[in-house]
């Protein structure tokens, strides 16, 4: 069995899919999305945050590194990359002064830990949703993790940016029971240029995947392929016109009936507080959240054509 670079489990989750649900955050995203709420999952590497103000001055840390550097000053530094035992510093540190932020965990150990909530999920109708960073950067981890729950009668969720290759979305499209897409922004060339990708990969998966939702089972899925969800980020500025709205409700109704419909995430600013953290640029730093008649307004646009739209968490 496979292992891969978890950062977060977040349990009784009522917003990443249908009950009572555990989310499960993988490690790394290819994407630059300038209001992600967990920049600390974008690098595929675990990582240590250093937080002084917590520090209680034991030195804990200082006998636990192996190589011998100050791990207050220059934990999760460069020098660390030759580190034999990285997080050996976090791991010893009793205040919380220093943290690991992600760590490889195999597919047993998170079971392990994923069974425990069984009963809220047996109770709900919920699951497991593996979300990020962006999970299908781990595929084989993922795969092997949606395969045990569906072994063990879990429903999972899986959410996307879509950016992978064809063959993987459909893959993990076939061994889990829904997928939450990211629509980011319809215009593929200039959602390239903000998201520092090629966004015309995630809008042609987000096709596909469709198209394999709604034609049923097939050698390659016996079971079906998931049904999709698209979750909209809705951002003042990069993508609330009128006419990008209805650019999405037309490009998800033209997508078929494998889409169940629209969920639609207005954006704020709780995120603001991590970036400071972690000491990385905020570059939303001044934008207002948009108002509840905003909101109303686009949901309005995004059903119009007779796809279910709501606000989502
Ligand atoms: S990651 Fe390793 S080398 Fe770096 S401070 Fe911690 S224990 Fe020392
Ligand atoms: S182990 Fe933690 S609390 Fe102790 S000196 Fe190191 S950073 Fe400070």
């Amino acid at each position: 069995m496979s292992s891969g670079i978890v950062f977060d489990i977040r349990k009784f989750s009522v917003h990443d899919g249908p009950g009572i649900r555990t989310a499960v955050f993988l490690k790394g995203c290819p994407l630059d999305c300038p209001w992600c709420h967990n920049p600390e999952g974008r690098d595929p590497r675990p990582a240590i945050l250093r937080r002084a103000e917590r520090c209680i001055l034991c030195h804990a840390c200082d006998k636990a590194c192996p190589l011998g550097i100050d791990p207050r000053r220059e934990a999760g530094g460069p020098a660390c990359a030759a580190c034999p035992d990285f997080g050996a510093c976090a791991r010893a540190c009793p205040a919380e002064s220093l943290q690991l932020v992600g760590r490889r965990m195999a597919v047993d150990e998170l079971m392990q830990e994923l069974r425990k909530d069984r009963p809220f999920y047996d109770d709900s109708g919920g699951g497991v949703t593996f979300t990020g960073g962006e999970p299908l950067s781990q595929p084989g981890f993922l795969g092997d993790l949606l395969d045990a729950c569906r072994a063990e009668g879990i429903h999972t969720a899986v959410e996307t940016s879509g950016y992978a290759k064809q063959s993987v979305v459909l893959d993990v499209a076939a061994r889990t029971d829904l997928l939450l897409f990211d629509l980011k922004i319809i215009d593929g060339g200039k959602a390239s240029e903000i998201l520092g990708v090629d966004y015309g990969v995630c809008l042609g998966n987000l096709k596909e995947a469709a198209r394999a939702a709604a034609t049923g089972a097939t050698t390659l899925a016996p079971r079906g392929s998931a049904p999709v969800i698209v979750r909209m980020p809705f951002i003042p500025g990069y993508n609330d016109s009128g006419e990008e709205l209805a650019a999405v409700s037309d490009f998800v109704r033209a997508a078929g009936p494998g889409i169940l419909g629209i969920h639609l995430l207005p954006y704020h600013s709780s995120a603001r507080g991590k970036y400071k953290l972690w000491n990385i640029d905020y570059r939303l730093a001044a934008l207002e959240a948009p108002d509840d008649a905003a909101i109303e307004a686009a949901l309005a646009v995004l059903s119009a054509g007779g796809m279910p739209a709501r606000k989502g968490g």
